[in-house]
């Protein structure tokens, strides 16, 4: 049994019944959707059209909320729902991050994320959701997919019929009837225009953690120009004269035109969007949609960045012997108090991130072992664990045989630690720009960035008199433009100096390289490369030199992975 919505867009009128349907039967707050109506127009006067969409939870059949989900608060029932149990959420809000279609917002009192779920309630005592039953048009259908007497089965056997992000692989069981392509590819309608009446203002997709802001009160929100200061990642408006062209046409020998002929859907989803665009209609512009937070802030980078240097503390002073740093009392008990403190740090972060944070151990005692983010914890706990009997054994026995047995094992936890985030931002499947399979490497060489800088400072600042602190800043002084380098490169030729191979992706990069966060990305190159030239010059200048530049590389690190984080997230999913 798998339940799935048909949803007829020729015969929605826009009325909006079944988003005030749904806020009724779910107490829906103010500024938060289960389901809800965007509109979108195409054409020029006098031959303009407008279309209503329907959008909503796709109950998806490989849902990628429920694999992130850390707790198994999202959850697949037998009868292909994705329904959620409030009560386990800890709103991490990764759900959010997952879902390629904005399903999911954080009830502000609860502080849980909620959605569309089919209401359960109602389907398990033999009654339709409200949104179905109160539609004047009968433009949204339920039924049974798997069975064929049901007007939805036969409808998605014999019509037709669209899903939204089909590239996804997240098998929606919302289908369209009738659709319009520009309304359910976000990319392919701007809301530059301006909006025709809408709770969502210029703020609104500015907002960075949390619920988005509601300007009811100042207001600044439903004046219908929600396009002034609007972020639209690089994005020429709708409006302009010039259509703009498909971003795989770069790089092509053809004129925008003839390549958008060319494209063909298999290719491109968006083929047939462009083909309308170059023959002379104006391109679709969203005249009404509502607000989406994105989800993850300061908080979150400001846990990448501590964790890359609680990991690079443990592995610069596991692995200190094999890079020829010599041994220094300094460094050998105060990295690993180091690598402890801030790994402490990162955990208080994770922990004032959630929106339940006194729910924080159900991580533990209730994991979903599919989820990163679960997967992440039990690293952390494994790797706090090495690091503490490290520092330890390293206080009681300076010399002991104990450094053989725990070198390997606390390096493989420290670049477990560092890296699987990689595979957690990879399971974020709405952000496109998380993808990059380079993910993994680039958090560990973050991490020797950190870890390389913190000894740095900490031999020049607190290095036992004599030899082994002039000779472990002589060595640090090269080790780290090595790793600042090999930061630098991932960053231009992994991230964004490639071509991504979607166009939500390309959209962020662009942001960064020519957008509204190019400051970030510059910033980020320019501590970046003070990071690798001030170490170089420590023999003329210093070891004050060496200090600088492990302050920049620092500094480059986390102006890096919050621009990183920010742009990912600057793509509308919906
Ligand atoms: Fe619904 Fe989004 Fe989860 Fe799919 S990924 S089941 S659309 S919340």
């Amino acid at each position: 049994m798998r339940y799935a919505f048909v949803i007829d867009q020729g015969r929605c009128i826009g009325c909006h019944a079944c988003s005030v349907a749904c806020k009724a039967e779910h107490d829906v707050p103010l500024g938060d959707y289960r389901t809800w109506v965007k509109y979108v127009e195409k054409g020029a006067f006098p031959d303009v059209r407008r279309f209503f969409t329907v959008l909503r939870c796709n109950h998806c059949d490989a849902a990628p909320c429920v694999e992130i989900c850390p707790t198994t608060a999202l959850y697949r029932r037998d009868d292909g729902i994705v329904d959620f149990d409030k009560d386990a959420c800890i709103g991490c809000k990764a759900c959010m991050q997952a879902c390629p279609y904005d399903a999911l917002y954080i009830h502000p009192d609860r502080g849980t994320a909620e959605k569309c779920n089919f209401c359960s309630h109602r389907i398990e005592v033999g009654l339709e959701p409200p949104c179905a039953t109160v539609c004047p048009a009968e433009a949204i259908l339920v039924g049974d997919l798997d069975d064929p007497t049901t007007r939805v089965a036969q409808i998605v056997a014999t019509q037709k019929v669209d899903v939204r992000k089909p590239e996804k692989g997240t098998l929606p069981k919302v289908f369209y009837v009738d659709s319009e392509p520009s309304a359910l590819v976000p990319g392919a309608s701007s809301p530059a225009g301006g909006y025709l009446w809408a709770d969502r203002g210029p703020g609104a997709a500015k907002a960075t953690e949390g619920v988005p802001p509601r300007s009811h009160a100042n207001g600044t929100n439903g004046g219908g120009t929600p396009a002034v200061g609007m972020d639209l990642g690089g994005l020429r408006p709708a409006t302009a004269l010039e259509p703009e062209p498909p971003a795989a046409w770069l790089g092509s020998d053809l004129p925008p035109p003839a390549f958008a002929q060319a494209m063909s859907a298999d290719d491109y989803p968006d083929a047939e969007f462009f083909r309308g665009v170059w023959a002379g209609l104006a391109p679709a512009r969203t005249t009404y949609d509502v607000p989406h937070a994105r989800p993850w802030g300061w908080k979150v980078s400001g846990y990448l960045w501590t964790k890359s240097i609680a990991a690079g503390a443990f592995l610069a002073v596991a692995l200190a012997p094999w890079l020829e740093v010599p041994e220094d009392p300094t460094l050998r008990l105060g990295l690993p108090l180091l690598g402890l403190v801030f790994l402490g740090l990162t955990t208080a972060l994770l922990v004032v991130d959630l929106k339940r944070p006194e729910r924080f151990l159900s991580i533990l005692w209730r994991p979903n072992w599919s989820s990163w983010l679960a997967r992440g914890a039990f690293v952390l706990v494994a790797f706090g664990g090495l690091g503490a009997a490290w520092l330890l054994l390293a206080w009681i026995d300076p010399g002991g045989p104990w450094t053989g047995w725990l070198r390997w094992p606390l390096v493989a936890a420290a670049i477990a630690g560092a890296g699987y985030s990689g595979y957690l931002f990879a399971q974020a499947k709405g952000r496109d720009f998380w993808q990059s399979p380079l993910l993994p490497l680039h958090f560990v060489a973050q991490a020797a960035v950190a870890g390389l800088a913190i000894a740095a400072i900490l031999i020049v600042v607190a290095g036992a008199d004599g030899g082994t602190a002039d000779a472990g800043i002589g060595r640090l002084a090269v080790l780290l433009p090595g790793a600042v380098l090999l930061h630098l490169a991932l960053v231009v030729f992994g991230e964004v100096g490639v071509t991504h191979p979607t166009q939500d992706a390309q959209r962020a990069a662009r942001a960064l390289t020519r957008g509204s966060l190019r400051y970030w990305l510059v910033a980020a190159l320019l501590t970046g490369a003070a990071g690798a030239i001030l170490p170089l010059t420590t023999p003329t200048m210093g070891p004050a030199a060496l200090v600088l530049g492990a302050l920049s590389a620092l500094a480059a690190l986390w102006i890096w992975e919050h621009g990183w984080l920010r742009a990912g997230q600057i793509v509308p999913l919906s």
